[in-house]
């Protein structure tokens, strides 16, 4: 459990490590387990007395969770905490961008282009159409989103244009918060089994985020070259019937030295 002076501002929570896809550049691993629900109202409860401000539900997929995600949601939002919940967006609920439960939804992009985003999702095919209709829907219903877009080899070239598409679609909706630019790393389940085709070097990262911070868009652009390592996000996680927390403990979990 955090110890209150050590509480991070933003708690990214782990809920389980099953997930219903099986993306080239997952970073999941599969050794944790799914959260028990008490244990999960007790972290929550240590985290917004510790001061943290937002809890970002995350799996693998956290619609797959055993527990009550939404009464999750709703004992977040009675100890004051923002709730995320970061989504592969196949399982969402019926009406899910009228829940009040959830206050920002984080997607997934990898591309304008729906050959190269299905590409990087082993065997998962019109997964890019079906994102387009989440935020379609979630746009018309004016709720917030924050992008998220694992830059590798097959969409780094593009991320430009995907800039494009995402500024229009906040230009029409106004509900995009913010766009993290993740470097792939070779870490998880699908990570490391993906290295050789996915794999950029650190220059061509920073050179696409380079571009991409130029635009000058209208909303934030996150720079997450480390995914596992930032001054006020941590990550909790339950393990042989514990919490745990921390990301450099899950960045060493592979060899992440730049190529
Ligand atoms: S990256 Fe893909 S496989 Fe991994 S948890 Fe997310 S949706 Fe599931």
């Amino acid at each position: 459990m955090p110890a209150p002076d050590t509480t991070p501002t933003v708690a990214v929570v782990f809920l389980l490590p099953a997930c219903n896809m099986d993306c080239s550049f997952c970073v999941t691993e599969d050794d944790f387990e799914s959260i028990d629900p008490s244990r999960l109202d007790a972290l929550l409860a240590a985290l917004a007395i510790g001061g943290t401000r937002t809890v970002i539900f995350g799996g693998g997929e956290p619609f797959l969770w055993k527990g009550d995600l939404l009464a999750a949601a709703d004992r977040a939002h009675e100890l004051g905490l923002l709730v995320q919940v970061g989504t592969n967006g196949t399982r969402l609920p019926d009406g899910f961008e009228t829940l009040g439960q959830i206050d920002r939804w984080v997607l997934p992009i990898e591309s304008t282009d729906p050959t190269i985003h299905d590409s990087m999702r082993v065997h998962r095919s019109s997964h890019h159409a079906r994102i387009l209709d989440r935020l379609e829907r979630l746009g018309r219903a004016r709720r917030e989103v924050t992008l998220s877009t694992v830059l590798a080899q097959p969409n780094t070239p593009g991320l430009v244009e995907l800039g494009r598409w995402i500024r229009a679609y906040h230009g029409r909706h106004r509900n995009v918060h913010a766009w993290h630019l993740y470097r792939f790393l070779p870490l998880g389940r699908g990570g490391t089994r993906h290295r050789e085709e996915l794999e950029i070097p650190p220059a061509d990262y920073d050179r696409a985020a380079q571009a991409v911070l130029e635009m000058d868009l209208p909303f934030r652009v996150f720079r997450r070259s480390d995914m596992y390592h930032s001054a006020t996000v941590d990550f909790f996680w339950q393990e042989n019937g514990r919490i745990l927390r921390g990301g450099d403990t899950l960045a060493q979990r592979a060899d992440t030295s730049p190529i």
